[in-house]
Protein backbone atom coordinates (compact mmCIF):
# COMPACT_ATOMS: atom_id res chain seq x y z
CA UNK A 1 0.00 0.00 0.00
CA UNK A 2 2.06 3.26 -0.85
CA UNK A 3 2.41 5.86 1.66
CA UNK A 4 -0.07 7.97 1.25
CA UNK A 5 -2.76 5.69 1.23
CA UNK A 6 -1.37 4.39 4.70
CA UNK A 7 -1.57 7.60 5.65
CA UNK A 8 -5.63 8.50 4.82
CA UNK A 9 -5.96 5.01 5.89
CA UNK A 10 -4.94 5.10 9.51
CA UNK A 11 -5.71 9.01 10.26
CA UNK A 12 -8.21 10.52 9.42
CA UNK A 13 -6.63 14.05 8.82
CA UNK A 14 -3.64 14.92 8.54
CA UNK A 15 -1.26 18.40 8.60
CA UNK A 16 2.75 19.09 8.03
CA UNK A 17 3.88 20.00 11.18
CA UNK A 18 4.54 23.12 9.93
CA UNK A 19 0.57 23.69 9.20
CA UNK A 20 -0.37 21.79 12.70
CA UNK A 21 1.62 24.42 14.37
CA UNK A 22 1.15 27.27 12.10
CA UNK A 23 -2.94 26.32 12.71
CA UNK A 24 -3.07 25.96 16.52
CA UNK A 25 -1.18 29.15 16.91
CA UNK A 26 -3.80 31.52 15.04
CA UNK A 27 -6.55 29.44 16.82
CA UNK A 28 -4.75 29.90 20.78
CA UNK A 29 -4.01 33.34 19.14
CA UNK A 30 -7.73 34.46 18.76
CA UNK A 31 -7.61 33.51 22.60
CA UNK A 32 -4.97 35.48 23.54
CA UNK A 33 -1.79 33.73 23.34
CA UNK A 34 1.07 34.82 21.39
CA UNK A 35 4.83 34.26 21.27
CA UNK A 36 5.28 37.45 23.92
CA UNK A 37 2.73 36.72 26.04
CA UNK A 38 2.90 32.70 26.66
CA UNK A 39 5.48 29.81 27.84
CA UNK A 40 5.27 26.47 25.47
CA UNK A 41 5.82 23.15 26.55
CA UNK A 42 6.15 19.76 24.90
CA UNK A 43 5.28 16.00 25.56
CA UNK A 44 7.42 14.37 22.20
CA UNK A 45 9.88 11.81 22.24
CA UNK A 46 13.35 11.96 22.60
CA UNK A 47 14.07 10.96 18.96
CA UNK A 48 15.97 12.82 16.90
CA UNK A 49 13.43 12.08 14.41
CA UNK A 50 10.54 14.24 16.66
CA UNK A 51 12.75 17.25 17.36
CA UNK A 52 11.57 18.85 13.56
CA UNK A 53 8.63 19.43 15.72
CA UNK A 54 9.96 21.23 18.72
CA UNK A 55 12.03 23.36 16.00
CA UNK A 56 8.64 24.82 14.63
CA UNK A 57 7.37 25.13 18.03
CA UNK A 58 10.32 27.55 18.70
CA UNK A 59 9.98 29.35 15.24
CA UNK A 60 6.36 29.93 16.10
CA UNK A 61 6.42 30.40 19.94
CA UNK A 62 9.69 30.72 20.87
CA UNK A 63 11.76 27.96 23.09
CA UNK A 64 10.17 25.55 24.94
CA UNK A 65 10.09 23.73 28.08
CA UNK A 66 10.44 20.09 27.98
CA UNK A 67 8.74 17.96 29.70
CA UNK A 68 8.97 14.89 27.60
CA UNK A 69 10.47 11.17 28.17
CA UNK A 70 10.95 8.81 26.10
CA UNK A 71 7.84 7.86 23.79
CA UNK A 72 6.45 11.44 24.92
CA UNK A 73 5.72 10.42 28.06
CA UNK A 74 4.84 13.03 30.47
CA UNK A 75 6.55 11.54 33.83
CA UNK A 76 7.95 15.36 34.19
CA UNK A 77 4.59 15.33 37.27
CA UNK A 78 4.26 17.81 39.68
CA UNK A 79 7.81 19.51 39.89
CA UNK A 80 7.92 19.79 35.71
CA UNK A 81 4.72 20.96 35.22
CA UNK A 82 5.14 23.71 38.28
CA UNK A 83 8.52 24.78 36.98
CA UNK A 84 7.19 25.57 33.00
CA UNK A 85 4.49 27.40 34.86
CA UNK A 86 6.83 29.41 36.80
CA UNK A 87 8.89 29.94 33.90
CA UNK A 88 5.78 32.12 32.17
CA UNK A 89 5.47 35.25 31.69
CA UNK A 90 3.13 37.60 33.91
CA UNK A 91 1.46 39.99 31.22
CA UNK A 92 -1.31 42.01 33.11
CA UNK A 93 -1.49 40.20 35.77
CA UNK A 94 -1.80 36.38 34.04
CA UNK A 95 0.44 33.71 33.12
CA UNK A 96 -0.69 31.96 29.83
CA UNK A 97 1.04 28.52 28.63
CA UNK A 98 0.04 26.14 26.06
CA UNK A 99 0.78 22.31 26.27
CA UNK A 100 1.72 20.23 22.74
CA UNK A 101 0.95 17.08 23.59
CA UNK A 102 2.39 14.31 20.60
CA UNK A 103 3.50 11.31 20.53
CA UNK A 104 4.75 9.90 17.16
CA UNK A 105 4.61 6.44 14.36
CA UNK A 106 6.30 6.17 11.60
CA UNK A 107 4.43 4.52 8.07
CA UNK A 108 7.47 3.55 5.48
CA UNK A 109 6.69 4.38 2.04
CA UNK A 110 5.49 1.36 1.14
CA UNK A 111 2.69 1.26 4.06
CA UNK A 112 4.22 -0.58 6.67
CA UNK A 113 3.52 0.80 9.97
CA UNK A 114 5.95 1.73 12.69
CA UNK A 115 9.05 1.57 9.82
CA UNK A 116 11.54 4.25 9.08
CA UNK A 117 14.24 4.34 7.44
CA UNK A 118 17.47 6.72 9.20
CA UNK A 119 20.56 8.24 7.61
CA UNK A 120 23.47 6.41 7.47
CA UNK A 121 21.91 3.21 8.33
CA UNK A 122 21.28 0.16 6.18
CA UNK A 123 18.72 -1.57 8.00
CA UNK A 124 15.37 -0.52 8.41
CA UNK A 125 14.24 1.07 12.03
CA UNK A 126 11.22 1.39 13.96
CA UNK A 127 9.48 4.49 15.64
CA UNK A 128 8.57 4.82 17.79
CA UNK A 129 11.15 2.48 19.19
CA UNK A 130 10.22 2.97 23.23
CA UNK A 131 6.33 1.62 21.66
CA UNK A 132 7.68 -0.68 19.95
CA UNK A 133 9.75 -2.64 22.45
CA UNK A 134 7.02 -2.97 24.44
CA UNK A 135 4.68 -3.37 22.22
CA UNK A 136 7.11 -6.75 21.21
CA UNK A 137 7.31 -7.64 24.46
CA UNK A 138 3.31 -7.73 25.51
CA UNK A 139 2.74 -9.81 22.34
CA UNK A 140 5.85 -12.14 23.00
CA UNK A 141 3.22 -13.12 26.67
CA UNK A 142 5.86 -12.53 29.26
CA UNK A 143 6.00 -8.62 30.60
CA UNK A 144 8.08 -7.53 33.00
CA UNK A 145 7.11 -4.77 35.33
CA UNK A 146 10.10 -4.42 37.28
CA UNK A 147 10.69 -0.82 38.07
CA UNK A 148 14.55 -0.99 36.74
CA UNK A 149 16.99 1.79 38.31
CA UNK A 150 19.01 1.35 34.68
CA UNK A 151 15.97 1.93 32.65
CA UNK A 152 13.09 4.04 35.43
CA UNK A 153 11.38 5.62 31.48
CA UNK A 154 10.70 2.53 29.99
CA UNK A 155 9.51 1.08 33.21
CA UNK A 156 7.37 3.93 34.38
CA UNK A 157 6.29 3.87 30.20
CA UNK A 158 5.00 0.25 30.39
CA UNK A 159 3.44 0.71 33.84
CA UNK A 160 1.38 3.74 33.45
CA UNK A 161 0.09 2.28 29.75
CA UNK A 162 -1.01 -0.72 30.90
CA UNK A 163 -3.61 1.12 33.26
CA UNK A 164 -5.57 2.03 29.63
CA UNK A 165 -5.04 -1.44 27.76
CA UNK A 166 -7.47 -4.35 28.87
CA UNK A 167 -6.08 -7.24 30.48
CA UNK A 168 -5.13 -9.48 28.22
CA UNK A 169 -5.22 -7.56 24.85
CA UNK A 170 -2.14 -6.92 22.82
CA UNK A 171 -3.01 -3.51 21.09
CA UNK A 172 -0.53 -3.12 17.66
CA UNK A 173 1.67 0.10 17.40
CA UNK A 174 -0.94 2.13 15.80
CA UNK A 175 -3.36 1.54 18.31
CA UNK A 176 -0.81 1.38 21.11
CA UNK A 177 0.40 5.17 20.02
CA UNK A 178 -3.18 6.31 20.35
CA UNK A 179 -3.30 4.73 23.57
CA UNK A 180 -0.26 6.57 24.59
CA UNK A 181 -1.65 9.85 22.87
CA UNK A 182 -4.64 9.71 25.04
CA UNK A 183 -2.40 8.94 28.46
CA UNK A 184 -0.20 11.70 27.82
CA UNK A 185 -2.85 14.58 27.54
CA UNK A 186 -4.71 12.59 30.62
CA UNK A 187 -1.92 12.64 32.94
CA UNK A 188 -0.95 16.44 32.03
CA UNK A 189 -4.71 17.42 32.23
CA UNK A 190 -4.47 15.50 35.37
CA UNK A 191 -2.04 17.57 37.03
CA UNK A 192 -3.11 20.95 35.66
CA UNK A 193 -6.32 20.42 37.42
CA UNK A 194 -4.38 19.75 40.94
CA UNK A 195 -2.40 22.72 40.29
CA UNK A 196 -3.59 25.79 38.11
CA UNK A 197 -4.79 28.63 39.76
CA UNK A 198 -7.61 29.09 37.30
CA UNK A 199 -8.27 33.30 38.21
CA UNK A 200 -4.27 33.45 37.33
CA UNK A 201 -3.65 31.28 34.22
CA UNK A 202 -4.93 30.73 31.11
CA UNK A 203 -3.64 27.69 29.38
CA UNK A 204 -3.74 25.91 26.00
CA UNK A 205 -3.98 21.95 24.64
CA UNK A 206 -3.22 20.59 21.50
CA UNK A 207 -2.53 16.85 21.28
CA UNK A 208 -2.24 14.57 18.32
CA UNK A 209 0.19 12.08 16.86
CA UNK A 210 3.51 12.64 14.70
CA UNK A 211 3.84 10.88 11.50
CA UNK A 212 6.93 10.23 9.84
CA UNK A 213 6.79 10.02 6.35
CA UNK A 214 9.62 8.97 3.61
CA UNK A 215 9.85 12.89 2.68
CA UNK A 216 7.79 14.54 5.92
CA UNK A 217 6.36 14.62 9.00
CA UNK A 218 2.86 15.23 9.54
CA UNK A 219 0.33 15.54 12.62
CA UNK A 220 -2.60 14.02 13.09
CA UNK A 221 -4.68 16.55 15.55
CA UNK A 222 -6.43 14.65 18.06
CA UNK A 223 -7.60 17.57 20.54
CA UNK A 224 -7.16 20.75 20.76
CA UNK A 225 -8.81 23.46 23.03
CA UNK A 226 -8.24 26.66 25.81
CA UNK A 227 -9.46 27.01 29.31
CA UNK A 228 -9.74 31.02 29.34
CA UNK A 229 -10.89 32.57 32.68
CA UNK A 230 -12.04 29.29 34.07
CA UNK A 231 -13.65 27.96 30.81
CA UNK A 232 -12.89 25.79 28.29
CA UNK A 233 -13.37 26.34 24.71
CA UNK A 234 -12.80 23.91 22.15
CA UNK A 235 -11.29 24.74 18.57
CA UNK A 236 -11.24 23.19 15.40
CA UNK A 237 -8.12 23.02 13.72
ZN1 LIG B 1 9.90 7.50 20.11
Amino acid sequence: MPYETALGRYFDKTYTEIDFIKKTYAAFKSHGFHDNNTIAATCICRDEISQSLRSVIKHMWGEAFNLSSLAGMFTAGKTGLKAAMHHAPVVDGKERYIFYAIPHIAIEADGRLGICCREGREEESTACGALNAFQKEMASGKLDLTLHGDDMEQSLLKTRLLRDIPYGHVPDLLELTKITQAAIQADIEHILEAVIQKDKCDYGLAAGIQVHGPKANYVWPAACYVVVNGEKIELNI
